[in-house]
């Protein structure tokens, strides 16, 4: 079966059909680096990174590229205020989010371009813009002219002469319309700025994308990905950019936009601005991150999903059955094939049908559950090779059943090693017949949140 994705461009689910099988080309706008991530803005890195292991098994090279927004006027306040360079800021949280994701079982994409490293390369799709009659000079600033983009609104079905005539608005006096968006602004001596034929100042958020698209990945690419709120105006705008500064305006800048729902709390939009979010951050403190990512899947990519601790707990059940039918099995599976697998493969192929496969990987939990022996080992090892195609189950079952939040290490509640140590105590006192002793370390344990099981091949612990 071809791969299918819903795209936002002919809003149906397309056949993908890469410009160049050899050598597949996808996007994702990535994070504005002044603060944690929160849960709503690891959506689309984790969808869109099960689309990038689906493109990786299925075309021999894929160039995926995810940038840093490391200038921007919230980071530039940021900075201010702490009284820092945007370089110093951006970058703590560059690291930070690049921990976070980790966590999140998220392949690193293949480029990060940071928009302060392209300054360069947008400084010239402005100039080109320029000459070809698509933006204009005013106070200081440079415009992109919308009127002059006769495919504007292409993406987000928005009628241009509605956009520009249309507008009840105030219009700032520097535009033409009020449609019209900034490429480049200009700095006062305090806010960071760099040299350009319009005086020193700083690019917009839209050229950004569109520049280092054209610089790092070609004229026109595969796929573009993002969250559903960027289609308008930031994708519009990309469009109109991307096409505008080549010869031929027609030509595609992206064939397959593909979006991501909304995340939302009691049915709102989680957002920064709102204050109704949890940070990463913050839910790796109670969490492991396979549970944020599972919870992340359990709903189809292009539905809200509503967040709630009932979301992660029972996202952490799911992972709980799943594990537990992975007891004693290896890591590696890949040599492993297994009708199961593929039909994992088919949803996913089938615009990322994610909530499908994993009842796929429930199924054959069950199916390891109920054999023994090589049969079983078959089950486990097709259940591991299946969840890696959605980047879960990495772990070994006893390293999954012994996680403890990191805030609560060593300082209260026993260290692994502290009760191995008690585990071979007990073992002891059973074998000396002191079974009052014995029974004690077994309850100390309880008290601590640590069970015990006795089978032939010696005692197995887990964290409650
Ligand atoms: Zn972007």
């Amino acid at each position: 079966m071809t791969i299918k994705l819903y795209n936002t461009l002919t809003q149906h689910k397309d056949d993908f059909t890469p410009i160049d099988p050899s050598q597949v080309t996808m996007y994702v706008c990535g994070p504005t680096v002044y603060n944690y991530v929160h849960i709503g803005n690891a959506r689309p890195v984790v969808i869109f990174d099960v689309l990038y292991r689906l493109l990786k098994r299925n075309y021999p090279n894929v160039k995926y590229a995810r940038n840093l927004t490391d200038v921007d006027d919230k980071i530039n306040k940021a900075a201010a205020e702490n009284n820092e360079s945007i370089k110093v800021l951006s970058s703590r949280f560059v690291d930070a989010f690049h921990a976070d994701m980790a966590q999140l079982n998220t392949l690193a994409p293949d480029l990060e371009p940071r928009a302060t490293d392209n300054i360069d390369a947008m400084i010239e799709m402005i100039q080109t813009l320029i000459n070809k009659g698509h933006a204009y000079e005013s106070a200081g600033n440079v415009l992109f002219q919308v009127s002059t983009d006769a495919n504007y609104g292409k993406l987000s079905k928005r009628n241009l002469d509605e956009m520009i005539a249309g507008k009840r608005v105030e219009v700032e006096s520097y535009k033409k319309d009020a449609g019209d968006f900034i490429l480049w602004k200009p700095s006062t001596d305090d806010l960071p700025g760099w040299d350009s034929p319009w005086g020193r100042g700083r690019p917009g958020w839209h050229i950004e994308c569109s520049a280092m698209i054209n610089k790092h990945l070609g004229k026109t690419i595969d796929i573009h990905c993002g969250g559903q709120d960027l289609i308008f105006p930031h994708h519009e705008n990309e469009i109109a950019q991307g096409t505008c500064c080549h010869d031929n305006g027609s030509e595609n800048f992206v064939n397959y936009w593909m979006h991501n729902g909304y995340i939302t709390m009691n049915g709102e939009k989680m957002a920064k601005s709102v204050g109704n979010f949890f940070t990463v951050r913050e839910l790796l403190d109670k969490f492991p991150g396979e549970v944020l990512r599972f919870a992340l899947l359990t709903a189809h990519y292009r539905s809200p999903l509503d967040w709630s601790e009932e979301t992660l707990l029972q996202a952490k059940a799911s992972l709980d059955r799943l594990y537990g039918a992975l007891r004693g099995a290896p890591i590696d599976a890949n040599d492993i094939e297994h009708a199961k697998i593929d039909a994992v493969e088919q949803f996913i192929k089938d615009d990322l049908a994610t909530p499908q496969a994993l009842s796929v990987l429930h199924a054959l939990a069950g199916d390891a559950n109920k054999t023994e022996g090589e049969e079983k080992l078959l089950f486990q090892k097709a259940l591991r090779r299946a969840a890696s195609y959605l980047g879960l189950l990495t772990l070994n079952a006893d390293e999954w059943f012994r996680w403890q939040p990191a805030s609560s290490n060593a300082s209260d509640g026993l260290g692994a090693e502290q009760i191995e140590a008690l585990i071979e105590e007990r073992l002891q006192a059973r074998k000396d017949k002191d079974f009052a002793r014995s029974d004690e370390i077994r309850d100390e344990l309880k008290e601590q949140g640590v069970t015990l099981e006795d089978s032939k091949d010696g005692t197995r612990w887990t964290r409650s």
